[in-house]
């Protein structure tokens, strides 16, 4: 089937995980009702997240690694010509989702990380912000006090180890828009996982596997523990599944079966034994949403164009 081959329906929905504010998602369903694009509008949310403080997985106030350093990840999807930018293991810039649309727009590459990533956004004139809020600074110094630890020590492996067996919240944040024209665009951000060895990147830049989108099947992010969604290419997966004319619902199941199939019981020496799930959210062509976890209690929002405030509903665990 060709790209860009244009919907009939003109049904607009944004589809987001239930960590974001009601309010982030109902402005973006505002815009879209006024002739905004899908694209514009997922840089919108994911912006709006980027900045609240109080979400600790996502841009400023996110966890930091194990020496306290806030690293960014942050994919963006264009549906309708499969282009795509990400960024990885950024320091310092307020926006980690702009700056992945931009490498999308301006560069023949898809995913910069680290210090590149951080030289073009100085490039393009990113906005800079130190992105270790009070609040998360406060958790990491607790946290290596109480594995009674000091970042001095040269054994980060160990450091690491140690300190990732704690429980914290994971809200990166997933949206999946859909304008009035039919065209999809996915974006998403994070901090990652608390406390983990520098550089780690998870499945959120990963195009296939935190993040898919194309207009002619739907789309596809993740949430959850990245190692997991990256090893069975959670998000492409889900999506090629539906280009093959699998339902969304058995598509969604399929590809939650398989991550529940490869995390198992968690071994109770596994530092990341806490984190061991995933939820994926799926859209499909025609605007039809779900979402599928390994565990039950994970929920997302989902707001169309007449709904006067987002719906909040569980995904389905298919185990
Ligand atoms: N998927 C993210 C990662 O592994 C973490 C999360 O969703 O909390 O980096």
């Amino acid at each position: 089937m060709p790209y860009n081959r244009g919907m009939a329906s003109s049904s607009i929905v944004v589809l987001a995980n239930a960590e974001i504010r009601d309010e982030f998602i109902s402005e973006g369903v505002e815009r879209l009702r006024h002739g905004a694009s899908a694209g514009d509008v997922a840089e919108f949310i994911a912006c709006a997240v980027e900045d609240d403080p109080d979400e600790h997985t996502v841009g400023y106030g996110g966890w930091p690694n194990i020496l306290g350093e806030v690293e960014l990840d942050a994919s963006f999807m264009d549906g309708a010509t499969l282009r795509a930018g990400a960024v990885a293991a950024l320091k310092g810039f307020r926006h980690p989702i702009s700056i992945a649309r931009q490498v999308m727009l301006r560069l023949p590459h898809v995913l910069l990380a680290g210090e590149g990533a951080a030289r073009f956004a100085a490039e393009i004139g990113a906005e800079r912000r130190d992105m270790l809020s009070p609040e998360a600074r406060a958790a990491w110094q607790q946290r290596i006090a109480a594995i009674g630890e000091d970042t001095h020590q040269r054994d980060t492996i160990a450091l690491t180890l140690r300190a990732l067996g704690e429980r914290r919240g994971s809200d990166t944040m997933n949206v999946i828009v859909r304008d009035a024209a039919g065209h999809i665009c996915s974006a998403v951000s994070t901090s990652g996982i608390a406390w983990k060895y520098p550089g780690r990147v998870g499945d959120s830049p990963l195009v296939g596997a935190g993040n898919y989108c194309d207009d002619r099947y739907g789309a596809a992010a993740c949430m959850g523990l990245g190692e997991a969604a990256m090893r069975v290419g959670a998000a492409v997966q889900a999506v090629m599944l539906m280009r093959l004319g699998w339902s969304l619902e058995s598509a969604g199941r399929e590809v939650a079966r398989q991550l529940s199939d490869l995390l198992g019981a968690p071994a109770a020496e596994d530092p990341t034994r806490h984190a061991h799930w995933v939820r994926i959210l799926l859209m499909d062509a025609a605007g039809h949403v779900g979402a599928f976890a390994t565990r039950p209690g994970l929920c997302y929002k989902v707001q169309r164009a007449d709904d006067p405030h987002p719906l909040l509903r569980e995904a389905v665990c298919p185990a």
